[in-house]
């Protein structure tokens, strides 16, 4: 089956259930004992093995190019339920320096509290990597597109340097998805999404996704199981049913993307855009080389730094001012406000986060009318 063609039929239940097109929301919490031994065979919803889950893992590992895959109960469940299953008091994790703030706070608090040490390395400069390795380092983690300056560091570099010393690798690909970039491909070791954004892509439900190896995935499931992740069976549902629009909407967000930061980039009221589709941009050679299309994600400084910045988010009718991305819905952030509004004004400024920096998640409106809004915001 070609991508488009599994979005819609792969991991479906043969034969059908009950000759369901649209497979049935399997709202029990526990199933009758049909003689499996161990814990985590029992059939209970907490252990992620209803029929909507399991259709949605097999879904998500066709799509992803894996042996297996596991939906979990938000982006952050997938991602802790990963580390937690790959490291323990000791243990050492290289990680790119620009990550989801969450996933930072996670590594940084919680994980050091467990015993768990991690170093920051710039993933553009492998040079760099060797200085980083310890005798208990685990894992390598980094981001397939970053937010909010859409880099894309050099994932061939972290998976060569990571082989070379037997380490797990992890991305996070919630901003490229499988549409654009299938990193198992590339050979990353664990693949995690929040489905909350593109693969959901409706802004009406908080999920997560893993996609591995069977061994891979059946480790992380063991540790959702136990810290209780699991997505609820019809969130299960509304995933499934986003997901089958998955190509047709990011192919859409990536058309659209590029022609707004083409838009922006010429225009005068614009100081400087990131957009990996852009020439100009340090990840473009990159982005053209691995990904299908850039993504729907972009940012950009306007030529009056912060105040400026203020009010062409207030100026906006149409694009709404809200954090979170990949929707149906246009939104802008300051990510100085939002989602970096946690992280210290000189790391920062290191990290080339202005205060000025607008963050666009593009949706699916019409691409004439979000130019003219922005148009009228700009102005
Ligand atoms: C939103 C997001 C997460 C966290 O996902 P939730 O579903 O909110 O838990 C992790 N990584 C990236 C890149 C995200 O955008």
């Amino acid at each position: 089956m070609r991508f488009s063609t599994k979005l819609i039929h792969a991991g479906e239940p043969e034969p059908r259930i009950g000759g369901a097109l649209a497979l049935p929301i399997f709202q029990t919490s526990t199933f009758e004992h049909a003689g499996r031994s161990g814990y985590h065979e029992v059939k209970y919803a907490r252990l992620s093995n209803t029929p909507n889950h399991d259709a949605l893992g097999a879904k998500l590992a066709a799509l992803e190019g894996t042996e297996a895959g596991l939906v979990t109960a938000s982006g952050m469940a997938a991602i802790s339920a990963a580390l937690l299953a790959t490291l323990g008091a000791g243990d050492h994790l290289i990680a790119h320096e620009s990550l989801y703030g969450g996933t930072h706070g996670l590594l940084t608090q919680d994980l050091a509290a467990l015993g768990v040490e991690v170093t920051f390395v710039d993933a553009n400069r492998p040079e760099t990597f060797a200085a980083a390795l310890r005798p208990k380092t685990r894992a390598f983690y980094v981001e397939a597109i970053t937010n909010p300056l859409l880099q894309v560091v050099d994932l061939d570099a972290v998976v060569a340097f990571a082989r070379a010393h037997g380490l797990t690798t992890f991305i996070d690909s919630t901003l490229a998805t499988p549409v654009n970039f299938r990193p198992a491909e590339r050979g990353f070791d664990l693949v995690l999404h929040s489905a909350t954004k593109y693969l959901n892509g409706h802004t009406d439900v908080v999920a997560g996704a893993v996609a591995g190896s069977a061994a891979g995935v059946a480790n992380v499931k063991k540790k959702l199981d136990h810290f209780g992740g699991s997505l609820d069976p019809h969130a299960c549902f509304l995933l499934a049913r986003g997901l089958k629009t998955l190509e047709l909407r990011v192919e859409r967000q990536n058309r659209t993307a590029l022609a707004v930061a083409e838009h922006l980039s010429r225009h005068a009221a614009v100081a400087e855009v990131f957009y990996p589709g852009l020439p100009g941009h340090a990840g473009y050679a990159r982005a053209e080389a691995w990904f299908r299309g850039a993504g729907g994600m972009l940012s950009f400084r306007p030529a009056g730094g912060a105040g400026a910045a203020e009010r062409f988010l207030a100026a906006l009718r149409l694009a709404t001012s809200a954090p979170s991305l990949g929707g149906p819905e246009t939104l802008v952030t300051r990510p100085v406000t939002t989602s970096h509004a946690g992280v210290p004004a000189d790391e920062r400024a290191r990290l080339g986060i202005g205060d000025d920096l607008v963050r666009v998640s593009i949706g699916l409106e019409a691409v004439e009318d979000l130019l003219e809004d922005f148009e009228r915001a700009l102005g």
